[in-house]
């Protein structure tokens, strides 16, 4: 199985390019700002990804009204920044 390419091209806008984890759920679940406000929308998974590696990042206040925002923020608060150049 060739997963660089099949990962990549399917996953969603959140996932660094350096993360070589699948995305987990809907592929739009969730929209992080990252410092200079620019948005990045993804799954669960990646936007808690990217929530603990950017500076200043924060959840888009739309999030507030999503069941997973919470998953979210409970995530991100448990992984280092950029987890996957630490193998998680
Ligand atoms: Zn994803």
């Amino acid at each position: 199985m060739n997963a660089s390419t099949a990962g990549r091209t399917r996953r969603c806008a959140a996932a660094h390019e350096a993360d070589p984890t699948p995305c987990e759920g809907r592929r739009t679940a969730v929209t992080v700002l990252d410092g200079n406000g620019t948005q990045h929308t993804g799954c669960i998974h990646h936007t808690a990804r990217l929530l603990a590696s950017l500076d200043g990042a924060r959840l888009h206040p739309s999030a507030a009204a999503l069941p997973w925002a919470c998953e979210v923020y409970c995530r991100a608060a448990q992984l280092p920044p950029y987890a996957w150049q630490v193998g998680r």
